[in-house]
């Protein structure tokens, strides 16, 4: 399975927040260039090789696209559930309740993912129970 890198100050490589592509990052120092000043050393940007769009970070934050209060998929979320997953990141400020609704289809495709049906959570889950998952779980 495919681990998802997310977007790190200075790192060479991580999965693009613009396409998602795991791709080598071209980073640059802001301000040094002949036409532009800026008058502020913490700013910087990264290019991404595979759809050449630009990040910016700001003193190791970055700024831009838009970061999201959710925290990073987890390490074994499947990779074919990174794009829902990010969707509802996304959008968990505007409107929570969207968010909730991908989540939720998220834990069907997971239930596929983990040999069950998907048709039904929460006979899933209770299957999974009966199988060692912790009751806490459900
Ligand atoms: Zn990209």
């Amino acid at each position: 399975m495919e681990k998802y890198f997310p977007p790190k100050h200075k790192k060479d490589s991580y999965h693009c927040p613009h396409c998602n592509v795991y791709a080598r990052q071209d980073w640059n120092e802001l301000g040094h260039a002949a036409y532009i000043f800026i008058p502020y050393r913490g700013l910087e940007s990264s290019k991404c090789e595979y759809c050449t769009k630009f990040s910016l970070w700001l003193d190791k934050v970055m700024i831009f696209p838009e970061k999201t209060l959710a925290p990073n998929p987890h390490e074994d979320l499947p990779i074919e559930l990174i794009d829902d997953y990010l969707e509802a990141a996304s959008i968990v400020t505007k409107s929570p309740r969207g968010a909730a609704a991908i989540l939720r289809l998220i834990l069907q495709k997971l239930m596929v993912h983990l040999g069950e049906s998907g048709k039904d959570i929460n006979k899933d889950i209770g299957s999974l129970v009966q199988k060692g998952l912790h009751p806490h779980v459900q």
